[in-house]
């Protein structure tokens, strides 16, 4: 069988063979941005859900790096939601009371244009987190961690066990939240060796995937959120309200009955990160507000995610309500 970091390997890195992958055209490939800092990375599943010589496909509009992110726009910036101010140490952050996060890797299944993470100064790939694990000890106000990135199932097993092994050995940590996008991308990479990592960890877990367009769930994608599910593990939705993505009432009534279909419960729904470059994502939030009061009329309360924005510094995310 092709190990989960095989499959990796055959991420698309660059543009020459997904333009041919895809069919582009001459005047759609002129589209792209052949080099940029944070570079292509798609997962060849991925792209085989998307349609050919179609450069607005909701799938490929989230990975292809574009030239418009080089247009400079007011109000966006390197860090939207405050990374910086908000370390504590190392790689551990700290935003809302009880709750820390470790930003475990720089590494993702794929990279998403619009990550509010794309400028994040990601320090150097040590692998282990002892002053953070110190740190987290000495806070027993600290109940929760999340494991963040880029993508904590970026890590090995060996590294993400000692990680967990770490972590439950403090009382005080109650719970451990992944925030993933590998069982879209990659969901090979929830195998029997992670699933019993996993099964064998004191603390409660909690996964939260992120999936902003109906057809990035498929019968794998499904089968593996499964196998998570089938250890109680409760698995949560975030995504990101993307403009030509998922800004239409049938692409997000579609998403969030095919979530709770399969059991995932939507959670949020996030208005874009004003991140350098993501520009061209950007829904407003009237359109937002109007999208959500059509959801609510027509699905049940449990189907609707909280839509929110984060503002750097709040202590927690910040509800979007129409005004009075
Ligand atoms: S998977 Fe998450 S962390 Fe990685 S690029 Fe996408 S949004 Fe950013």
């Amino acid at each position: 069988m092709i190990s989960w970091r095989e499959i990796q390997r055959n991420n698309f890195v660059q543009w020459k063979p997904l333009v041919e992958f895809l069919e582009l055209d001459e005047q759609n490939a002129q589209q792209l941005l052949q080099k940029s800092l944070f570079p292509l990375y798609l997962p060849r599943r991925l792209a085989e859900k998307i349609e050919k010589n179609k450069l607005d496909d909701p799938i490929l509009k989230q990975f292809i790096p574009l030239q418009e992110e080089h247009v400079a726009t007011q109000g966006f910036c390197l860090d939207p939601i405050g990374d910086r101010a908000a370390q504590k140490e190392g790689k551990l952050l700290q935003k809302y009371v009880g709750r820390a996060l470790l930003v475990c890797t720089s590494s993702c299944a794929m990279h998403c244009r619009y990550c509010f993470r794309k400028h994040f100064p990601y320090m150097s790939e040590r692998k282990l987190f002892q002053q953070e694990l110190e740190m987290i000890k000495q806070d027993s106000t600290l109940e929760e961690i999340i494991l963040s990135g880029g993508d904590p199932l970026s890590l090995s097993d060996q590294v993400l066990e000692q990680l967990l092994q770490g972590l439950t050995s403090i009382t005080h940590v109650q719970r451990i939240r992944f925030h993933t996008r590998f069982p879209i991308g990659i969901p090979e990479r929830i195998d029997s060796s992670f699933l019993k990592i996993l099964s064998l960890t004191r603390a409660q877990l909690i996964f939260v995937i992120h999936v902003n367009h109906p057809r990035e769930l498929d019968e794998e994608v499904i089968a593996s959120l499964k196998k998570i599910q089938q250890l109680r593990i409760p698995v949560l939705n975030q995504a990101v309200l993307l403009k030509g993505v998922n800004d239409d009432l049938l692409t997000l009534k579609t998403l969030l009955e095919a979530l709770i279909n399969i059991g995932v419960l939507p959670y949020y729904l996030h208005q874009l990160d004003r991140v350098q470059g993501a520009a061209h994502f950007e829904v407003s939030e009237e359109v937002g507000l109007s999208l959500l009061q059509q959801l609510r009329n027509s699905l049940p309360g449990y189907a609707i995610p909280q839509y929110v924005r984060e503002i750097a510094g709040e202590p927690s995310k910040t509800v979007i309500a129409p005004s009075l």
